[in-house]
């Protein structure tokens, strides 16, 4: 199946007389005839569900779904996308050990890498994704356990070169872990160019219409962990916790990752999605791709409208020519890259604050990626406090608008902006 087509039919297939659509088990747990019957559960003997903590069926349908669309072996939904940048890392690694990570990612990642994997004994070097080979290489350290980039980094929108990291991080035998969010998997599968685990906030366009927090980690199920096993003893060595059971032996390269994560991330954190939440999110997922070409269509024509009025400053968006990334965007993303654009309305800060306040169809809010068109000035939102120099300093100009561009008829977009950049 295709993407379009995998969109609507994959994860579930009726069989006969049953419900069309994915039923929503809201049950904490299942029942079984014998205690035997539930051991073998416990030991990961025979498969099957016990307690939603850690497996649900209708949760399960809709990670399948994102499976397929990724191309991977195995898939988990989380409870945030937050929840599956941490389980990637702490499935992975663990006190002592360290992780290279670009710069250009989602602030809520910066930070959980910056300080709370740090608090846990995670060291993390931060890098330029443009790097120099040399820079890249003298990153790495022996006690390197993975390295991490967003194929569209939110909000930077620097295009991540997935092959270059890929082949860096295997040749120190360690996997390279992408957030996809961005992208989604209808405009690039990270693991078609060598990428090893793929993560998502599935918040932003997999739901798509504002209704529900998740997230999903996809495993491409290549990466030979007992091939370096001494890296990584926590899928490669007995858990304890599970009767010296070894992941990456009983489940294969295949099966190892997810199943750890779930077995015993799951089991000790928690960070479970609700079946109902998995629900929402599947009806999202069936018009993914009809919705993701209307963003990138849309985005296309207001950032051309963009470049072309004369209140705007500059325009930033991969979809561009002569934009920085275009390039590698045409490699990577060649049907589009997302409905997210950076513009400066000359004038300054200003100007910038007066145009949001005339904007009447784009409201004002944090989030982005969604059906509708949402507009942030972060100089005069989420980055008030700062000076105009301190600003600059952390990469963002006072005239900046960003821009997520939605689904709604495409003239009207432009004619709003219009109005509220002459005003
Ligand atoms: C929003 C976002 C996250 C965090 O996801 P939540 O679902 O809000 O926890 C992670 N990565 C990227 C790229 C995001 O845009």
């Amino acid at each position: 199946m295709r993407q379009g087509t995998i969109c609507i039919e994959g994860g579930y297939t009726p069989k006969n007389g049953e419900s069309r659509m994915i039923p929503i088990i809201q049950s904490t747990t299942f029942k079984y005839d014998t205690s035997e019957d539930m051991g073998k559960l416990f030991d990961l003997e025979a498969s099957g569900y016990f307690y939603s903590r850690l497996q649900n069926p209708t949760t399960d349908l809709v990670a399948a779904k994102i499976c397929a669309l990724e191309g991977g072996s195995a898939a988990m939904l989380t409870s945030s996308g937050q929840a599956a940048n941490f389980f990637a890392a702490f499935n992975i690694c663990s006190c002592g050990d360290h992780i290279i990570a670009s710069t250009a990612i989602y602030g809520g990642t910066f930070n959980l890498y910056n300080v709370t994997l740090r608090k846990m004994g995670i060291e993390v070097t931060f890098i330029d994704p443009d790097c120099t080979d040399e820079e890249l290489e003298a990153a790495f350290r022996p006690n390197t356990k993975m390295v991490f980039g967003e194929t569209i980094a939110n909000p930077s929108l620097v295009i991540f070169d997935i092959e270059r990291f890929a082949k860096a991080a295997h040749a120190h035998g360690v996997p390279l872990v992408i957030d996809n969010t961005f992208a989604t998997p209808i405009n690039c599968r990270p693991i078609e160019w060598g990428c090893d685990i793929v993560t998502h906030s599935t918040t932003k366009y997999m739901d798509g219409h504002d209704a529900t927090v998740g997230g999903a980690i996809i495993d491409a199920g290549r990466f030979d962990w007992m091939a370096h096993k001494e890296k990584f003893p926590g899928l490669c060595e007995p858990d304890e916790s599970y009767h010296g059971l070894v992941y990456a032996e009983k489940f294969g390269k295949e099966g190892a990752f997810i199943t750890k994560a779930t077995v015993q991330l799951m089991r000790d954190l928690g960070c479970t999605p609700a079946p109902m939440n998995a629900y929402l999110l599947n009806l999202g997922l069936e018009s993914l791709a009809v919705r993701m070409e209307r963003h990138c269509s849309n985005a296309q024509k207001v950032a051309e409208y963009l470049q072309s009025d004369e209140n705007v400053a500059w325009v930033q968006y991969p979809g561009l020519p002569g934009d920085k990334y275009y390039d590698r965007a045409q490699k990577y993303m060649p049907k589009g890259t997302c409905g997210v654009i950076s513009f400066g309305v000359k004038g300054g800060r200003a100007a910038a604050e007066k145009f949001m306040m005339n904007l009447k169809l784009g409201i004002i809010a944090t989030h982005v990626a969604d059906a509708h068109t949402v507009v942030l000035h972060p100089a005069s939102s989420t980055h008030r406090q700062l000076s105009d120099e301190e600003l600059i300093a952390c990469g963002v100009k006072p005239d900046m608008i960003r821009l997520s561009v939605g689904i709604e008829d495409v003239q009207d977009i432009i004619d709003d902006l219009k109005q509220a950049l002459k005003a």
